[in-house]
């Protein structure tokens, strides 16, 4: 199984960028289509897996892979009830016992997933596209946690800015000083605001998780990208805003999970600065 590794970038010394392995042996590199369906499967495995994980973790109960049983009858669940999309899709949502609902997160997270990781194999060669899709992942998952829990963890925002300096040492290299300012930066200037607010209006306003989160946004991108992202994550908060306050009132006297926004846009600024 040489060629497709080599198609992906990943031959080693032995081969020219880009060029298949054995060139001109009958094996042709695998398309740019069959990495994003590849990439699209895997995103679903591991949408079902952070859907689990954004139940149980804010619950405080042990992540293991895998749902066991029926959250309702507690049917324990075979392999048929846990393909990723399709076993939703089969069963029309529903239990194949007890007729109760299955949460909707299941779904709306394995196809959100799938679409990260086809889009990443898109724009991105090699491992690049790997390290993009980890990102959306990772975002996906404090996104939600965020917008149901107001909760950025540390477990994730800490190891996330350490990965996006990892990610430009191993592609960037000679732009980690401006990735290091920019994780430095994005805190400092969240985590000030933050203060600021507390301040003036005696009240918290922003989470100390978002200053973590911006740090990351730093980290991945560089101090230079750092007021995209805040103009997409504010942009978009505002407008979410303004249309939840017209369909239902009294939004705009909760809190917005700011993380909810901040994390696509920091995806959607990597993916339009780096590929
Ligand atoms: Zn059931």
């Amino acid at each position: 199984m040489l060629w497709p590794l080599s198609s992906l970038g990943l031959s080693g010394g032995g081969s020219e960028l880009g060029q298949p392995f054995f060139s001109g042996s009958a094996a042709p590199p695998l398309p740019v289509f069959s990495w994003c369906v590849l990439f699209a499967i895997a995103g679903a495995v591991v949408g079902s897996f952070l859907a689990l994980v954004s139940l149980r973790y804010p619950r405080g109960e042990v992540v293991a892979l895998g749902r066991s049983g029926c959250s309702s009858c507690g049917r324990t669940l075979g392999p048929l009830d846990l393909v990723p999309i399709l076993s939703f899709a089969a069963l029309r949502g529903r239990c194949r016992t007890c007729k109760a609902a299955i949460e909707r997160r299941y779904p709306i997270i394995e196809v959100s997933a799938a679409a990260i990781g086809a889009a990443s194999a898109l724009l991105f060669p090699g491992w690049q596209a790997l390290a993009a899709a980890l990102l959306g992942w990772w975002l996906l998952l404090l996104a939600v946690l965020d917008f149901e829990h107001y909760w950025l963890p540390d477990r994730l925002t800490y190891p996330l800015i350490l990965l996006g300096l990892g990610a430009t040492i191993a592609f960037t290299p000679a732009l980690l000083l401006h990735h290091a300012a920019g994780a430095a930066l994005g805190f400092l200037l969240l985590w000030s605001v933050a203060a600021g607010y507390r301040a003036l209006r005696g009240r918290h306003g922003l989470g100390g998780g978002d200053a973590k989160l911006f740090a990351a946004a730093g980290a991945w991108l560089g101090w230079y990208d750092l007021p995209l992202v805040l103009l997409g994550a504010a942009g978009t908060g505002l407008a979410a805003a303004l249309v939840l306050h017209k369909t239902g009132p009294g939004f705009l006297t909760k809190r917005l999970p700011f993380g909810t926004f901040l994390a696509p846009a920091i995806w959607i600024v990597y993916l339009g600065t780096k590929a």
